[in-house]
């Protein structure tokens, strides 16, 4: 972490927040700009830049947890939802700005104007492309 990170300032108590949850854990906050209203972020207590950064896996497991938690509250709160995304995202490239590693609890409904861009029209690849790009990933992960 080479500056002062605003969601460890969080966790400390010494930025604001509109505070959710807190556990042993994790922290759930209002997004100060939430896409919707009822957006909510999940983060780690202990500073991580990103997902692969978490050095326990069980705060990662809580990470979700929570955030499923929080969605289903969030279900019966009044906030209008008609789904939610539980999203995470790793790294400029994908979108992520804050460097403390957080999951998003975003309420969705219909006509919101969100979305998550992909190709509806993307080839599928030949069988023999997929099963290439499988074995590579588990020879990475050490799962052969
Ligand atoms: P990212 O783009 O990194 O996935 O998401 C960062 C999120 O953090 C954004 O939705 C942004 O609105 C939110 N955010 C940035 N700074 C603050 C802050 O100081 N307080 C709160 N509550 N949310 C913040
Ligand atoms: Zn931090």
């Amino acid at each position: 972490m080479t500056q002062p990170c605003v969601f460890c300032a969080i966790v400390k108590g010494e930025a604001p927040a509109s505070v959710v949850y807190r556990d042993d854990m994790v922290l759930a906050f209002m997004d100060i700009r939430p896409a919707n209203p009822g957006h909510v972020l999940v983060v780690p207590l202990e500073h991580a830049d990103g997902v692969l950064d978490i050095s326990d896996e069980a705060v990662l497991a809580r990470m979700f947890s929570v955030g499923r938690q929080v969605a289903a509250a969030l279900t019966d709160s009044g906030v209008r939802l008609e789904g939610f995304n539980l999203f995470l995202a790793n790294g400029t490239v994908a979108g992520q700005t804050v460097f403390h590693v957080h999951l998003h609890v975003l309420p969705r409904f219909s006509g919101d104007g969100l979305g998550f861009t992909r190709n509806a029209n993307a080839r599928m690849p030949p069988q023999s492309d997929l099963d290439e790009t499988a074995e590579r990933i588990r020879h990475a992960g050490g799962w052969e």
